[in-house]
C-alpha cells in the first residue's frame, strides 16, 4: 500500500499559520513579482477566484470581498515544507518527496495493520507539531493513492483520510473520478478518451489492455496497470540530481545600467555555485543570457546569451560568478536597450569526486574548498549571503516587486515572532 500526504492550500495554511485571525477568511498568494494567484484559500475559492488570474485582472474583488493578498514568501513555505517531510520521514522507512507540499509514502514494508488510523496519526502529529492541516490518501498504487487523496478532499473533508482497502471501495473512488482528473493523463489522453466514450476512471479500467497500448502508447497501460491495482511508476527515494542548474528573473523594473545587470547577475552565480554544492556537483561550463522585455515591441530588443568553458571543473562562488560576470560583459549592449532580464546556468555537471586534478594547477584548491566550506556553514547558521562576494552587493536593486510580502518567521531570528505576556 502506498500513501500519498498533501498538504490543504499549502502557501496559504503557511501564512495562516503566523497571522490566525485569517482562519475562516479569504487568503490568496500571488507568484513571482506578485503577477498572479497561485494559492487560495477554500473562502477565496469559494468568491470565485480563479488559479491562475493575473492580480490586476483580480483587484475588485479583493476590495470587495476583503480578501488578503499575500506576495509568495518562499523562505518560509520552503522551510515549512522540510519540517513537514521530517515528520512524515518519522512514520515511514521509505518516501518520495514529489512536490514542496506532497510526498509519497511506500507503506509496504509497514507492519500496521490499520493504515487507516495510521493516517490519521500522520495528520494529527502534523496538525499538532506545525499546524499546517494535510490530506491523507492510501491506495495499492501511486495512481490510486493520488486519487484517494483527492477524494478525501471531496467526500471526507472532515477525517481527511480516505483508504482504499477494499475492492468496492476502490470502485466507489474510480466511478466518482472523472478521467480528466487522473493523474498524469494530460488534456489530449482525456480528450481522447471521451470521444471514445470512457467519462469515470472506471470505465478506463475496462478498457482492455492492447487498446490502451495501441492508443495512448507504453503511458497509457502503464496508467492502465496503476488503475487496475498494479504498481507500475517508479519510485524516487532519493531526489535526482539535477542535469543543469538555471537561476533567472525578470527584475522588478527594467533598466539600461549594467551595474545593476552585474548585481543580478553575480547573485544568481552565487546561488548555483550554492545548488552544485549541495548536490555534491561541479560544471565544466558556464551560460549567461539577458534580454530586454518582448511584450514591448515599440522599444528596442536584444537577447544576448554566451556559454564560457571552465578552465577546471568547479563549484566555487568566486570561479562561476567570474565566469558569468566575463559572460556579461561580451554580451552587454549599451545604447538604449532597456533590459528585463537575466539569467545564469551552470551546464555539464560532473560529480565533484569525478573531478580530474591536474598536475600543473596553479591555485591551491583544497584550500579554497576549506574556505567555501567554512563560509557555507556561516550562511547556514546566519542566514543566506552573511558572508558574500562583495560584487553581489546589498541592496539587491534588480528584486522583484513583493508587495506584500510576510515576514521569514522560521528562518530569521530577527523576524520571529513576539509574543505579549
Ligand atoms: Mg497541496
Amino acid at each position: 500500500m502506498f500513501a500519498l500526504v498533501d498538504c490543504n492550500n499549502f502557501y496559504v495554511s503557511c501564512e495562516r499559520l503566523f497571522q490566525p485571525k485569517l482562519y475562516g477568511k479569504p487568503v490568496v498568494v500571488l507568484s513571482n513579482n506578485d503577477g498572479c494567484v497561485i494559492a487560495r484559500s477554500d473562502e477565496a475559492k469559494a468568491l470565485g477566484i480563479v488559479m491562475g488570474t493575473p492580480a490586476y485582472m483580480s483587484e475588485g474583488l479583493f476590495k470587495q470581498h476583503k480578501v488578503k493578498v499575500f506576495s509568495s514568501n518562499y523562505t518560509l513555505y520552503g522551510d515549512l515544507s522540510d519540517r513537514v517531510m521530517k515528520i512524515l520521514a518519522s512514520f515511514v522507512p521509505k518516501m518520495e518527496l514529489y512536490s514542496i507540499d506532497e510526498a509519497f509514502l511506500d507503506l509496504s514494508e509497514m507492519l500496521y495493520h490499520d493504515l487507516l488510523d495510521l493516517g490519521i496519526k500522520i495528520r494529527k502529529a502534523i496538525m499538532q507539531n506545525l499546524g499546517i492541516p494535510v490530506t491523507v490518501g492510501i491506495a495499492p498504487t501511486k495512481t490510486l493513492a493520488k486519487m484517494a487523496n483527492r477524494y478525501a478532499k471531496k467526500r471526507f473533508k472532515d477525517v481527511g483520510v480516505f483508504y482504499a482497502i477494499s475492492k468496492e471501495l476502490i470502485n466507489e473512488m474510480l466511478q466518482a473520478t472523472d478521467v480528466e482528473d487522473i493523474w498524469g493523463i494530460g488534456k489530449q489522453y482525456a480528450i481522447l478518451l471521451k470521444r471514445n466514450g470512457f467519462r469515470t476512471a472506471k470505465d478506463v479500467t475496462k478498457i482492455p489492455a492492447e487498446w490502451m497500448r495501441n492508443k495512448m502508447s507504453v503511458v497509457g497501460l502503464r496508467l492502465w496497470n496503476e488503475l487496475n491495482g498494479v504498481p507500475s511508476i517508479e519510485w524516487e527515494y532519493k531526489p535526482k540530481d539535477k542535469k543543469n542548474i538555471c537561476k533567472s528573473r525578470s527584475f522588478g523594473f527594467s533598466t539600461s545600467d549594467i551595474s545593476i545587470l552585474r548585481e543580478a547577475v553575480s547573485n544568481y552565480a552565487a546561488i548555483c555555485a550554492l545548488k552544485l554544492r549541495n548536490q555534491n556537483s561541479t560544471c565544466r561550463y558556464v551560460n549567461v543570457f539577458i534580454h530586454t522585455n518582448p511584450h514591448k515591441p515599440e522599444l528596442k530588443q536584444y537577447q544576448g546569451s554566451i556559454t564560457l568553458q571552465c578552465e577546471k571543473e568547479t563549484n566555487l562562488t568566486q570561479d562561476i560568478i567570474g565566469y558569468a560576470l566575463k559572460g556579461l560583459d561580451i554580451i552587454y549592449k549599451p545604447g538604449g536597450y532597456i533590459y528585463m532580464k537575466a539569467g545564469v546556468m551552470v551546464l555539464d555537471l560532473v560529480t565533484e569526486n569525478a573531478v580530474q586534478l591536474n598536475l600543473f594547477d596553479q591555485r591551491d584548491r583544497s584550500k579554497e574548498k576549506q574556505l567555501t566550506a567554512t563560509v557555507d556553514k556561516v550562511n547556514t547558521e546566519m542566514g543566506q549571503d552573511t558572508v558574500r562576494m562583495a560584487v553581489q552587493r546589498f541592496e539587491r536593486r534588480y528584486r522583484l516587486r513583493a508587495e506584500k510580502l510576510s515576514k521569514k518567521y522560521t528562518t530569521d531570528i530577527k523576524q520571529i515572532l513576539k509574543v505579549k505576556i
